[in-house]
């Protein structure tokens, strides 16, 4: 896969997951990069995503930019960084 083909997957992926509990049949969404979540009607826990190790989803490859942001002076770069392109790049 090409980094210009797995940008244009980032940028198609929808912020949100839907879902429908196995149990009570409930229909919901939550973020796309939820791992796990717990039906709000009957509380079953459902698992939405491979393990993040495998690293088989476009969602693994924002979670290791996540990482990869890292804390303090790093992770404020990287904040700047993300506000110069909320600001400047539409
Ligand atoms: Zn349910």
């Amino acid at each position: 896969m090409s980094f210009a083909s797995l940008i244009e997957m980032i940028n198609k992926l929808p912020h949100e997951r839907a879902f429908i509990c196995p149990k009570c049949g409930r229909r919901d969404a939550v973020n796309v990069l939820s791992i796990y979540t717990d039906c709000p009607q009957c509380s079953t826990r459902q698992k939405l995503r491979g393990y993040g190790a495998v690293g088989g989803e476009v969602e693994d490859v924002i979670d290791a930019v996540l990482k990869w942001m890292g804390s303090g002076a790093s992770l404020d770069a990287a904040m700047k960084r993300k506000e110069e392109l909320d600001h400047y790049s539409d």
